[in-house]
């Protein structure tokens, strides 16, 4: 393929990526939008393949590499559980960082990427090699404990080592000099020493970042941690010059970017403080009784039978779907429900809390997979004010992004993080397995409310029993 056919192709692979990712900001045009992006990949990768910078000898190689990618890719698509999601994509987000990482080294050590740079040149080229493997170790061991933590095989409870910061900060100070050294070093042997030594700080800050974030703020790392991976990806552009790859990363980088903001914003978290650091240090520890918004009092259980009562007197219902629905994969029985309510005349409606589940969009994912009409799932914020004219609220497998104590209680954990107030609404019906806390660790004081209703047991099985009971 000519140097001119490839530039086109790149063209318009990068538009294909906009125009993808303008789709998937809409669920109506989100099939559209990985249409988009999976013919702009496909081009992308072809024009690579057989582009003027891969020589035809490279091609087996390539193939080769391309198959066994693939084959793993393929078996994890089709293994992985919709709850694994989260965990999958922070493994796939580390294999970007090490990516970087061994592109870096093989474009430092490999004499014919770094011939042709003298002068400025050779610096600016330098300087892309370390900044791209330092992302790149970053977002590789920090992933990796991503992955960890939200596997559940590292505990969610941050990992709050005395002077922290002070030792970011060195760290940091460390790398900056070893920079200079980088750049400075009069050959290869003596420019891999500051590299390794960067590369290992890089890694341990990784590790060190990510462990010490609190449960409740894992959201923010999952998608700051998906920016990271674009950055990297940016990078690597940048050593091997392929001007696809730097646009892609760009892309990635800045709207994982934009993600985290939302989501700090969706929990009222700074994004600064969220990387520095240490919320939900208390969240594992029960906090004494007779606090303002300490849960007090008794749980009312209720059956399936009187669950399906109140929701055939109900005129309104708003259903509030939580990580738990996912682990039930109780959608599908949730949507039975809907129709059947909204075939007898109630208005039925759903509210997504930003965070709910353990990815962003988890919970809008499973709807539409579900089937659930878009219009009438609806974000915290468009039906925040609606719940004091609802009549009942069924809380599928959520928990704490419905918890009280964000909003009246200041020592918790998740104090300050917007949530879904659906004590206002005359009946809130909890459907759970046990009184367990949710994903930060801390109890609810929503379970105590007088007007509050627990439907103990797994979520799938107590939905179609409802729905048994609904139908008779
Ligand atoms: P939570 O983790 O707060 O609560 C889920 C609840 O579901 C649990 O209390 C559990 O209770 C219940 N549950 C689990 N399995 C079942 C089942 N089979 N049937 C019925 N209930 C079940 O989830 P939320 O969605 O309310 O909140 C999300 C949390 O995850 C937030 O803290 C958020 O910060 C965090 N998070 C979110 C991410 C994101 O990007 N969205 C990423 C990482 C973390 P029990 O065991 O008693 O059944």
């Amino acid at each position: 393929m000519s140097a001119s056919l490839a530039t086109v192709s790149y063209i318009g692979a990068t538009i294909l990526f906009i125009l993808s990712l303008g789709g998937l900001s809409n669920q109506q045009t989100a099939l559209r939008g990985n249409l988009y992006g999976m013919i702009g990949m496909t081009i992308a990768v072809l024009a690579t393949v057989f582009g003027p910078q891969v020589s035809a000898s490279g091609i087996p190689w390539i193939i080769g590499a391309m198959l066994v990618g693939a084959s793993i890719g393929l078996y994890a698509a089709r293994t992985v559980q919709m709850t694994q999601m989260p965990e999958l994509v922070a493994l796939m987000h580390s294999m970007v960082g090490l990516a970087a990482m061994l592109v870096g080294f093989a474009t430092y050590i490999d004499p014919a990427a770094s011939s042709g740079f003298t002068g400025a040149a050779k610096s600016i080229h330098e300087m892309e090699i370390y900044i791209g493997i330092l992302i790149g170790a970053v977002t590789f061991s920090g992933s990796i404990i991503a992955f960890g933590k939200l596997s559940g095989r590292i505990g969610g409870n941050p990992m709050l080592l005395p002077g922290r910061h002070w030792m970011n900060l060195v760290g940091l100070l460390v790398v900056i000099y070893f920079g200079r050294e980088f750049l400075h070093a009069e050959s290869l042997s003596a420019g891999m020493t500051p590299l390794i030594v960067m590369t290992v700080i890089a890694l341990l800050f990784g590790i060190h970042m990510v462990m010490a974030i609190g449960g409740a703020d894992m959201p923010v790392v999952v998608s700051m941690l998906n920016s990271y991976s674009g950055w990297a990806a940016a990078a690597t552009g940048f050593m091997l010059s392929n001007d696809l790859l730097i646009v892609i990363g760009a892309l990635v980088g800045s709207s994982g970017a934009i993600l985290s903001y939302i989501m700090c914003t969706a929990m009222a978290r700074s994004f600064i403080s969220v990387i520095a650091g240490g919320f939900g240090t208390t969240s594992a520890t029960p906090k004494p009784a007779g606090g303002a918004a300490q849960p007090a009092g008794e749980v009312t259980p209720v059956s399936a039978i009187e669950t399906a009562e109140l929701l055939r007197e109900a005129k309104s219902v708003v259903i509030v779907p939580g990580y738990g629905m996912a682990v039930a994969q109780a959608q599908h029985t949730v949507f039975e429900i809907t129709k059947f309510l909204r075939e007898k005349g109630v208005n039925v409606r759903f509210g997504i809390h930003p965070v709910a589940g353990r990815m962003p969009g988890h919970m809008n994912v499973l709807l539409a997979e579900a089937k659930v009409p878009y219009d009438i799932v609806f974000e915290m914020d468009e039906l925040n004010d609606d719940f004091p004219k609802t009549d009942v609220v069924m809380v599928i497998g959520a928990n704490d992004i419905v918890n009280p104590g964000a909003q009246d209680d200041p020592s918790s954990p998740i104090a300050g993080m917007p949530v879904l107030e659906v004590w206002k609404a005359k009946t809130s019906i909890v459907m759970k397995r046990s009184m367990a806390s949710g994903y930060a660790g801390v109890d609810n004081p929503l379970f105590y409310k007088e007007n509050n209703r627990m439907l103990f047991g797994d979520a799938k099985k107590m939905l179609d029993e409802v729905l048994t009971a609904l139908k008779v």
